[in-house]
């Protein structure tokens, strides 16, 4: 009989269809163990944490996060809300204010390696703030780091070490943001501490949780990430989304624009520039990233020709939704957001229509740079 096989390290059903999920165990070893009836089974995520002191994501869906989220509401915790700083307001969990309630709420931004290198730290900070405050969330600290790289990683540590006095520490964050390489990190700078990790059954969820005792004997938990359809990354497929995340600091290029004109960045992105001056459009992206200038009259059918081609990604097997466009103003320099793929700075007094595959991660910000 098809029995269900519990891992014996966090107590969720193996199951051999989704790696991202909870009790992900290859086909063959789950047939294996189904085979031989050994019910002494790890999922391939415990086992790695187990022999390799590696931790792999798991995602979840809403349903799961918000019973995760109510269960945080009743805990003394500092919540540690780790957002990707080039898709920063898809991976803000705007759900958390309902949750926070009295607890302490931190926000980290990751890849901060990605930002061009003369970016202000302050500036950064003071708009995450804004935007999260926007949200109706108040952070009690900002960190920029980098899991990478490594970056600003000691004075976090010391932080939680010293907030943790009375309680748990509890990471969240959507899918893709570096979760787990910033966790992986931790656990790597805090030194052997390998047998002391434990997994155990998030209560209320089917997922299971990681934890990672701190010095204080309080734990730092590391929760599953979050699965949105409003960052870019869920879209893609892996190829893909490789190809448009930046490996080193943005650098910039710069366009020379005349209303009438538009710009692709790549087929993910475009810029149709309305009303204005003759100006330059300064574009931040991945460095192999494909940039097009060309007429706005021309542009639909541009895009027609060349999307999956000369404009990829989306490679035509990427499930994504037709470009969505959006008006914004600059009533200062600003920044064009387009979360997950980068920023075009652009002069005050123009009027810009902006556009990504269901108009995804769109915004605008006061200039950081
Ligand atoms: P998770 O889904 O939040 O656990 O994210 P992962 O840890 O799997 O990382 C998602 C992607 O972001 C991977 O391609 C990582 O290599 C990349 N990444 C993670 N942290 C950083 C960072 O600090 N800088 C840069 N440039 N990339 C990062």
């Amino acid at each position: 009989m098809d029995e269900d096989i519990i891992c014996i390290g966090c107590g969720a059903v193996l199951q051999s269809d989704d790696p991202q999920k909870a009790g992900y165990l290859p086909k063959g070893a789950l047939e294996k163990a189904k085979n031989e009836e050994n019910t002494d089974v790890y999922c391939q995520r415990c086992f790695k944490l187990r022999h390799y002191n590696e931790i792999m994501p798991v995602d979840l869906n809403n349903d799961d996060f918000l019973a995760l989220l109510n269960s945080l509401a009743e805990k003394k915790a500092l919540i540690v809300n780790v957002v990707d700083l080039f898709d920063f307001s898809n991976s803000l969990l705007s759900s958390l204010k309902r949750f926070v309630g009295n607890n302490d709420f931190i926000l980290v931004g990751n890849k901060f390696d990605l930002f061009p290198k003369n970016s202000k730290q302050s500036k950064i900070k003071d708009w995450m703030r804004q935007e999260a405050n926007r949200m109706g969330l108040y952070p009690k600290d900002i960190f920029l780091v980098s899991a990478k790289k490594k970056l600003n990683l000691e004075s976090l540590i010391s932080y939680i070490n010293d907030q943790s006095q009375d309680k748990d520490v509890y990471f969240v964050g959507t899918t893709n943001v570096g979760k787990s390489t910033l966790i992986n990190a931790i656990i790597d700078m805090m030194g052997d501490i390998q047998n002391l990790i434990t997994t155990s059954r998030f209560p209320g969820t089917t997922l299971d949780q990681i934890e990672i005792p701190l010095e204080n004997g309080h734990f730092l938990i590391d929760t599953p990430g979050i699965m949105t359809d409003n960052q870019l990354a869920t879209h893609l497929n892996a190829k893909d989304l490789e190809l448009i995340s930046p490996k080193k600091p943005l650098k910039p290029a710069t366009y020379q624009l005349l209303p009438g004109n538009t710009l692709f960045l790549v087929g993910l992105g475009r810029i149709d520039y309305l009303k204005g001056e003759s100006t330059s459009f300064t574009v931040y992206v991945a460095r192999n990233m494909y940039v097009h200038r060309t007429k706005t009259t021309n542009a639909d059918a541009f895009y027609e020709k060349h999307k999956g081609e000369l404009l990829t990604p989306p490679s035509p097997d990427d499930q994504m939704a037709p470009l969505k466009g959006k008006e914004f103003k600059t009533e200062f320099k600003s920044d064009l957001l387009f979360g997950g793929i980068g920023f075009v700075t652009v002069p005050k007094g123009c009027l810009v229509k902006t556009y990504t595959p269901d108009g995804i991660g769109l915004g605008i910000r006061r200039a950081l740079i």
